[in-house]
């Protein structure tokens, strides 16, 4: 526990909220304190992402004890990865633990139900998370999709199921233009991610924020923002949104 807030000290972390889990040292660290799968681990060891940065080892404990999250680091310290790794272990149980509910009769063509969103303010980001995404989910069973014009049609026509997919990666309006069509049922979404959430609480988006929001409907739903720069108003709307949040701040907090 120690060297873990050492840890926290020498990367100038402050981290705030109740009960915040303690960073990890190591992505292997993860494997002891949360059976974080061996091929996802192996799948960022082939990418050459050896050791967490500041941001992923305060905020992948949190995200992986379910907590609401709002993070803020500066560009270029591993923001997406810091929200991706969690995403999947958590993806991984969750499927786990729905195969076991079932008795594990349904071999093959199992439903599957998504159950992780990501919004990006841009199409090249969106685009760039799921690159990052397909790199870390090899040999997972893990079905990803980045939500561009073509898929979109192919769900709204019915040609692709939207039950295939695990985690869709997309921007707001996309998503909403199919959730106003039925085409997309997010009821099932446990883990909703705002990256450059600076950009998306703005107040052009706000409202397709909200349209988003009012979809995702499940229970157990917990939520994270990411951004370099975490404005209070922002702050304050995040709160809005969340139970009890962890707020971790990497470097300098601007504005
Ligand atoms: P941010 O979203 O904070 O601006 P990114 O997530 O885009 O930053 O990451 C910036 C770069 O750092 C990317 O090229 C990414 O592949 C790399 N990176 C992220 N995490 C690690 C890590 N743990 N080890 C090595 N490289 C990493
Ligand atoms: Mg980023």
């Amino acid at each position: 526990k120690e060297e873990a807030l050492e840890l926290r000290k020498l990367n100038g972390s402050k981290v705030t909220g109740h009960d915040v889990p303690l960073p990890i040292g190591s992505f292997e660290d993860l494997i002891s304190r949360f059976r974080l799968s061996k091929i996802l681990l192996q799948n960022l060891i082939a990418n050459n992402f050896n050791e967490p940065t500041a941001i992923q080892s305060e905020a992948i404990p949190c995200a992986l004890f379910n907590r609401d999250l709002i993070a803020c680091a500066p560009t270029g310290s591993g923001k997406t990865l810091a929200f991706l790794i969690p995403l999947v272990q958590n993806i991984l149980a969750s499927n786990i633990r729905s195969k076991k509910r079932k008795g594990g009769e349904n071999k093959g063509s199992e439903e599957k139900r998504i159950k992780g969103l990501i919004i990006s303010p841009t199409k090249e980001l969106a685009q760039q998370i799921n690159n990052q995404l397909n790199k870390i989910t090899e040999n997972l069973g893990i079905k990803t999709g980045y939500l561009n014009k073509s898929l979109a049609s192919k769900f709204r026509s019915g040609v692709s199921k939207a039950s295939k997919f695990d985690i869709i990666v997309t921007t707001p309006l996309r998503l909403i233009d199919l959730v106003k069509n039925s085409a997309l049922d997010l009821s099932y979404v446990e883990f909703l991610v705002f990256d450059e959430a600076d950009s998306l609480f703005q107040s052009d988006f706000l409202e397709q924020t909200d349209a988003i929001l009012s979809a995702l409907t499940s229970p157990k739903l917990c939520k994270s923002i990411f951004s370099a720069t975490i404005t209070s108003h922002v702050e304050e709307l995040a709160h809005g949104i969340m139970k009890d949040p962890v707020r971790v701040i990497i470097g300098l907090k601007e504005a």
